[in-house]
């Protein structure tokens, strides 16, 4: 079993950031020996069972040896310099912490010392304390993709923790390390936020989006034409109104092997909630098809309840008592998350895993990982049950800045890079974005999509 020495300090910030990368994400057994004062150890020492020894040095947490002392915006790299290294699985490493120095001795025992502390890096994206020490929020008070340091140095669409990661094994396999690691295949999750059931139940839903549509020149004259001659349709029970797209979803993941996650609202309090009601028919209707089909259901909590215990329970409790399911996962409406106060919300409400976090304005790595983690509520310093599945593409973020053909690429980049890291893809794709004015030339993006998977089902 691996050994790993650490100092007498930050001591749960240490252990999170251990047991997440050797318990959780490479699945390796270590025994954790804390400096008593007599070993002298100021960086993390790794020993192997052949008596080498990693050392990666410590370039962040020694310098706050008290309680949260770290957690301040001024501990925030002012500077990210990308360096090449050998170990690296990349053409270069961004270095949130520490320098670059790899170094190899050959003497025995084998010794390699890594400048860039990996761990106080992992520590920062996992833990998005980042988040919490600066103050910027954006008009629904999140955190904007700009304000990162992820952004600001141009790695936000890089997984740089599983870069990290990958940086790791080399340097232990170097070291001859021969322990069985986690094997990790590729998955496709995919999701959808219902904001809305129907778009057309009633005339002035009809009128409103149709005039939306005229005012913000979406629709031609020909638009405006079909979709009268489309609403008839739906009113004579002859077509689906083109948010009623539940069937077409699963039918897609039905032939690639994937079940599809719905996450339906509860009763909101803001404007932005409330389209649809959970105890409706037809919502009712709705749910009991996904049910019958093996398809799943979780918890999209309205606009406030991001940052309220009581009405976060007050929806999940609506919605399981509707639809008569257990709700255990799901995403926050309009990716509205204070970190890490959401976090303990989910946790304290029984949830499993929460995929919320990627940026609204821009799609990437908010999290720098591609795999679903444990995650830690840094102000009380524990290690929540609650998983953070991070969100990898999100349909709305490129809507306004991509063509189809773009938004296609932005997607398959994206899916190429979780693949690389046999990571997991998770894809928010809202049941009303397929058949609109708006959407339906950006359709044939999600079927490219699962058809990809199709034939990648097919040659495995
Ligand atoms: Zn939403």
């Amino acid at each position: 079993m691996l050994k790993i020495y650490i100092p007498n300090n930050n001591i749960a910030e240490r252990k999170y950031v251990l047991d997440t990368v050797f318990g959780e994400f490479l699945g390796t057994d270590y025994k954790l020996i804390i400096d008593n004062g007599e070993l002298i150890i100021d960086n993390w020492v790794i020993e192997l069972e052949n008596g080498n020894k990693l050392i990666i040095e410590d370039h962040f947490f020694n310098k706050f040896p008290k309680d949260l002392e770290y957690l301040k915006e001024e501990n925030i790299p002012k500077n990210v310099e990308f360096a090449k290294n050998r170990f690296a699985p990349e053409e270069d490493i961004p270095i949130i912490y520490g320098t670059n120095k790899p170094e190899t001795k050959n003497q025995k025992p084998k010794t390699i010392t890594c400048g860039i502390d990996i761990f106080a890096s992992i520590f920062f994206m996992l833990t998005r304390w980042e988040e919490y020490a600066k103050k910027n929020r954006d008009k629904h008070e999140r955190f904007p993709a700009a304000a990162s340091l992820a952004h600001k140095f141009n790695f936000l669409h890089r997984p740089v923790v599983n870069e990290y990661l990958e940086m790791l094994k080399n340097m232990l396999f170097e070291l001859d390390f021969n322990q069985k690691l986690k094997t990790r295949n590729y998955k496709l999750t995919l999701t959808h936020d219902v904001d809305h059931i129907l778009a057309w139940d009633t005339p002035k839903k009809f009128l409103m989006r149709l005039g939306g549509d005229i005012i913000k020149k979406r629709a031609n004259f020909a638009d405006i034409v079909k979709t009268v001659f489309d609403y008839f349709k739906v009113l004579g029970k002859r077509a689906k109104d083109p948010f009623d797209t539940f069937d077409y979803i699963m039918d897609l993941s039905d032939k690639i092997g994937v079940k599809s996650h719905f996450f339906f609202m509860g009763r909101g309090q803001t404007k932005y909630d409330n389209d649809y009601f959970s105890g409706s028919k037809k919502a009712k209707a709705v749910a009991k098809k996904i049910k019958e089909r093996g398809h799943l259901i979780g918890i999209h909590p309205t606009y406030n309840a991001y940052n309220d215990f009581e009405q976060f329970k007050r929806e999940k409790e609506e919605l399981e008592k509707n639809f008569e399911t257990e709700i255990k996962f799901g995403r926050e409406h309009y990716l509205r998350f204070e970190i890490p106060k959401t976090w303990q919300i989910w946790e304290d409400n029984g949830m499993e895993w929460d995929s919320t976090l990627s940026y609204a304005e821009e799609d990437g790595f908010r999290c720098g990982v591609c795999y679903e983690f444990r995650v830690f509520n840094f102000l009380t310093r524990k290690h929540l049950k609650l998983k953070e599945k991070p969100l990898v593409f999100m349909d709305a973020t490129g809507i306004e800045k991509f063509s189809p053909k773009q938004m296609q690429e932005a997607l398959f980049k994206l899916i190429g890079q979780v693949e690389r890291y046999n990571g997991e893809a998770v894809i928010l794709w809202h049941n009303s974005n397929y058949n609109t004015i708006k959407w339906r030339n950006y359709k044939k993006v999600y079927e490219a999509l699962i058809e990809y998977h199709s034939v990648k089902k097919l040659r495995a």
